[in-house]
């Protein structure tokens, strides 16, 4: 027989697994449970288009058999089987999600946190066994196969016979050490505690031959009696007591059924009576999948009709912006043969959809009120999607989702809502102001920022790129309207102060035609300011593009190279106005057309906006400065 090698990081992982110090062993059960009762799933799910397979709902079943003298454990199903090719790729390699998560991780610390909250499926096997068989066949195929590995030297596959299709694992289980006993995992007692504790809602029976002695009637002579018994209670554990079952139950079979190494964050389960009845268990992640922001992460709820799994993913139950949600959703008011074409039109799901989407909303809110710390957890990883929302909807989910976003302020440097922030603003504040920078610091140093908040008041930090699209789109809060601190339009001065700047910009005009003539389209005008407290210049932005928004726009791969309207603000008060002045007085106007040059630059970097021309810059500077 042939020995074939293990792919690298299966290799790794089951290494790991083999000499796993875990002390949590007991989860290969679950795994495999697990496995075997998606396999039949499998079968099942097939069985509803394909006409051809009969297949007797009451048939299907999980076994466990115990076998003392030679030490083995099996688990056997009656599902859909793998051929020779799936033994090769489902038990050679890890599964992608394994495989990905395990990848990120090297330390052994948090390895064996993997082991224990995610689930390492199949491998698992190995933290128990030292000889692992797998028998196994596949619908789709007349012969069976046989895979056998005892571990780190490769696994072997060939024929075998076998009657019934799905699979048998056989587990050789390893010696007992002084630490670890193996023998308790032949006892029945200890095989029934562990499905209790971590499969009872697998909705398969999980059997199990029992031996046990009951007197003969009419005699005192007793006898043994075998016969099945069915290990888990088959509810599945929405349907349950919501009383009845602990936090633990269900963060386990969230991170069973989902994928994720850590406890979800949020818990919501509902109940439903109405025009379309309905039970759902919602989880919100307490972190974003590494897919999340990406075009592979697909979005959906599991759908069940009576117990039994329909869908996987039904993306018509859930809207984008809380895509996030994790879960599933069971209704005796959908049909078993409910297709991907009609979902659309479907009224049920249409009526689920909404009524999720209200209690997902609600929940949130009620976290937001009542559990500050984890919800700012929460936006941390999902706010991008919720801002998002507002943003690809046209502001139609404006509303909806208003009052779930969070921004940092130059208050405390803390997560504020819109509606904190508008109980904060003074008296005379009839603007939400916002800054807009890459990080809280850069913004912090932004020159118009600091008069704003001389003034006393309140500033929003964006510092995602796609904030000042989403507040563009919101318009206003509470007809409250959003400025950006570096737009023309802010102004912060007294009528009378209005009045004095306007009449030294009407002073130097001719000056500043000539800078602005230096400086060409790059800016609309040049100016004095008075918005500026200590720095000598800033950009500020006319219209409705803003730099920042130019940056995000041209950095956009079907950039369409727009072009912020832009105005050159001088400080009157700063003495760089005064050389300015002077300058165009002496008529030395070569040094006024450095000068501007200069101030340009700095206000670009200033803004976070790359200099044009570096080189020549750097040569002006030095040239101003050898003067
Ligand atoms: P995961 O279950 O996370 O995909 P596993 O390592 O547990 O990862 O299993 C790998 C793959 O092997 C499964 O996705 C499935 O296709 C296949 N498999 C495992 N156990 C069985 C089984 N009992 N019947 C059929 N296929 C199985």
């Amino acid at each position: 027989m042939k020995k074939k090698q293990f792919k690298a990081e299966s290799k790794k992982l089951l290494d790991m697994m083999i000499n796993s110090i875990y002390t949590n062993k007991e989860i290969f059960l679950r795994e495999l449970i697990s496995n075997a009762s998606d396999a039949i799933d499998k079968l099942y799910y097939v069985s509803l288009t394909d006409k051809k397979l009969k297949v007797n709902k009451d048939d299907l079943e999980i076994r466990i058999t115990l076998d003392k003298e030679n030490r083995t454990l099996t688990i056997a199903d009656n599902g859909i089987g793998m051929t020779q090719e799936e033994l090769e790729n489902n038990l050679g390699t890890i599964a992608k999600s394994g495989s990905e998560l395990f990848k990120e991780s090297n330390d052994k610390k948090k390895n064996i946190d993997i082991i224990g909250q995610f689930g390492v499926g199949f491998y698992s096997a190995f933290m128990v066994s030292d000889k692992v068989v797998v028998n196994s066949k596949s619908i789709n195929d007349e012969k069976a196969y046989c895979w056998t590995s005892t571990g780190a030297d490769g696994y072997a596959i060939e024929e075998t016979t076998k009657n019934e299709h799905g699979t048998e694992i056989i587990l050789y289980l390893k010696e007992s050490s002084e630490d670890i006993s193996y023998e308790e995992f032949l006892e029945p007692y200890t095989i029934e505690r562990l499905v209790k504790k971590y499969s009872d809602y697998i909705h398969y029976p999980i059997k199990m031959l029992e031996e046990r002695t009951e007197k003969k009637e009419d005699s005192d002579e007793e006898e043994k009696i075998t016969e099945d018994k069915t290990l888990n209670s088959m509810v599945p554990i929405w349907k349950k007591n919501q009383k009845d079952v602990k936090k633990e139950e269900y963060n386990d079979f969230y991170t069973d059924k989902f994928y994720d190494y850590e406890e979800p964050l949020k818990v919501i389960r509902s109940e439903v009576e109405g025009r379309c009845s309905y039970t759902s268990l919602l989880f919100i992640p307490s972190h974003a999948p590494y897919d999340y922001y990406t075009k592979d992460f697909e979005k959906g709820l599991q759908l069940y009709s009576k117990g039994v799994l329909i869908m996987d993913k039904c993306s018509e139950l859930i809207p984008d912006y809380f895509s996030f949600v994790k879960g599933l959703v069971d209704s005796e008011d959908i049909s078993l043969n409910i297709s991907r074409e009609t979902l659309q039109e479907n009224y049920q799901i249409e009526l689920m959809a909404k009524s999720l989407e209200t209690k997902i909303k609600k929940e949130l809110e009620t976290m937001l009120k009542e559990d500050r710390n984890n919800y700012e957890k929460f936006f941390k990883d999902f706010g991008m999607q919720l801002k998002y929302g507002i943003y690809s909807s046209y502001g139609m989910k404006k509303e909806t989702l208003q009052d779930l976003l969070l921004y940092i302020s130059s208050k405390e440097k803390k997560y504020v809502t819109l509606k904190e922030y508008v109980s904060n603003m003074k008296e005379e504040q009839k603007i939400i102001y916002y800054a807009c920078g890459e990080s809280i610091d850069k913004i912090d140093l932004l020159p118009q920022v600091e008069t704003v908040k001389e003034k006393g008041y309140e500033i929003l930090y964006l510092t995602d790129y796609m904030d000042e699209f989403v507040l563009k789109t919101m318009v206003s809060y509470d007809d409250k309207n959003f400025m950006n601190v570096a737009d023309e339009k802010m102004d912060l001065d007294s009528d009378e102060e209005k009045e004095n700047l306007k009449k030294i910009n009407e002073k130097n005009k001719d000056m500043f035609t000539k800078m602005k003539d230096t400086l060409k389209d790059k800016v609309a005008s040049v100016q004095f300011t008075h918005r500026l407290k200590n720095h000598p210049v800033c950009l500020t932005s006319k219209g409705e593009v803003s730099a920042e928004m130019e940056k995000v726009l041209n950095a956009m791969p079907n950039n369409q190279n727009v072009k912020a309207e832009m105005i050159l603000e001088i400080n009157e008060n700063h003495a760089i106005s005064k050389k300015l002045i002077k300058l165009y007085k002496e008529k030395d106007l070569e040094s006024l057309q450095k000068y501007t040059e200069v101030l340009y630059a700095q206000a670009r970097l200033i803004e976070g906006l790359p200099v044009e021309n570096p080189t020549e810059i750097s040569n002006l500077v030095c040239e101003i400065l050898s003067k």
